[in-house]
C-alpha cells in the first residue's frame, strides 16, 4: 500500500568506492557525515565505515551469523519505511550503485512507494582497481571495448561470451572467482586465445590489495594455488600484461609469454 511520502525525507544510493576510503566522492563524504540512518553492506570498506560519526545510526545488511543476506525484499521495505518516517537515509554500496549492486531494484521500489530518492555514484571496481594497479582497461594498441560481466553463474553453457574478450578487448569479471576455472574452460571453448594475458586483482585499492598476472589457460590452477580470495577481479585481455603485478609462474612459459606482452 503506498503510504504518504514525508515532506523532508530522502533516500540516497550512495557508492562507497573499490575500499580506499580517498576514493569517495565529495559528495558521498559530505552525506556520510550529514545522514540520519546508514544502511551499508559488506563490501564497503572498513575505512570508509570508519569515517562515519558514532551519533549516526548505522545497519549492516552484510552477511550474519546464519551466513544469509538480509533479503532484498526486506532491505527495499527498510530503506522505504525508513525515509518515509522523515529521515535521511544513506544506502552505502561498494564501488557504484547500479554495476552489479542491485541498486536498480532499490531504486524501483523506491519509486514505487513515491519516495524522493538519489543516486550518487561511486567508483567502480573495475576502474579503481585496475587504475591503481597501472592497468589501462583501455588501451590505443591493445584495447577498444570494455566489457563488465558478472561469472557467479553455476551454469555458464547458456550464456553467450562469445566476442566479449579477445582482439582488441578487454573483459572484466565480477565474482568470478568461485567459477574461475569455468569461466576459463568457456572462454577458451568459444575460440578466445588461451595464452591470452589474466590479471586477478583481489581487494584492490586496498592495503592488502594483490595483483597476480597469467594467462587465461593458467587462470582456474592460479586462483586455487594463490588461494584467491573474495572481492576479487579477473581482467582478462592484452592490457593485463601491463599491470604493475606479481607474475605467476605456474604454467609452462607463462613468464615468456607475458613478456612478449608487455
Ligand atoms: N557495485 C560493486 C560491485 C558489486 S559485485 C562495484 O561497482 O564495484 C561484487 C564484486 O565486485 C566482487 O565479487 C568483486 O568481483 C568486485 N569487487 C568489489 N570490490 C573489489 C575490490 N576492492 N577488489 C577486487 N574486486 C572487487
Amino acid at each position: 500500500m503506498e503510504q504518504t511520502p514525508s515532506l523532508s525525507g530522502k533516500l540516497w544510493l550512495v557508492g562507497a568506492g573499490p575500499g580506499d576510503p580517498d576514493l569517495l566522492t565529495l559528495r558521498a563524504a559530505r552525506l556520510l557525515a550529514s545522514a540520519d540512518l546508514i544502511v551499508h553492506d559488506g563490501l564497503v570498506g572498513d575505512g570508509v565505515l570508519a569515517l562515519i560519526p558514532p551519533h549516526i545510526e548505522r545497519i549492516s545488511v552484510a552477511k550474519q551469523r546464519s551466513r544469509h543476506t538480509m533479503k532484498q525484499e526486506l532491505i527495499n521495505e527498510l530503506l522505504v519505511r525508513e525515509t518515509l518516517a522523515g529521515r535521511q537515509v544513506v544506502r552505502l554500496k561498494g564501488g557504484d550503485p547500479f554495476i552489479f549492486g542491485r541498486g536498480g531494484e532499490e531504486i524501483d521500489a523506491a519509486r514505487q512507494a513515491g519516495v524522493p530518492c538519489e543516486v550518487v555514484p561511486g567508483i567502480t571496481a573495475a576502474m579503481g582497481c585496475a587504475a591503481q594497479a597501472g592497468l589501462p582497461l583501455t588501451h590505443r594498441e591493445d584495447a577498444s571495448a570494455v566489457s563488465f560481466v558478472a561469472g557467479q553463474c553455476k551454469d555458464l553453457s547458456d550464456q553467450d561470451w562469445s566476442g566479449l574478450a579477445g582482439h582488441g578487448r578487454t573483459l572484466v569479471i565480477y565474482m568470478g572467482i568461485a567459477t574461475a576455472t569455468a569461466i576459463a574452460d568457456k572462454l577458451i571453448a568459444d575460440g578466445v586465445s588461451p595464452d591470452l594475458p589474466v590479471a586477478v586483482i583481489e581487494r584492490g585499492t586496498t592495503a592488502d590489495a594483490r595483483v597476480l598476472r597469467t594467462l587465461l589457460t593458467d587462470l582456474g590452477d592460479l586462483v586455487v594455488r594463490e588461494k584467491v580470495a573474495s572481492p576479487a577481479l579477473i581482467i582478462v585481455g592484452k592490457v593485463a600484461a601491463r599491470a604493475d603485478a606479481l607474475d605467476c609462474l605456474g604454467a609452462p612459459g607463462v613468464a615468456e609469454k607475458l613478456g612478449n606482452f608487455a
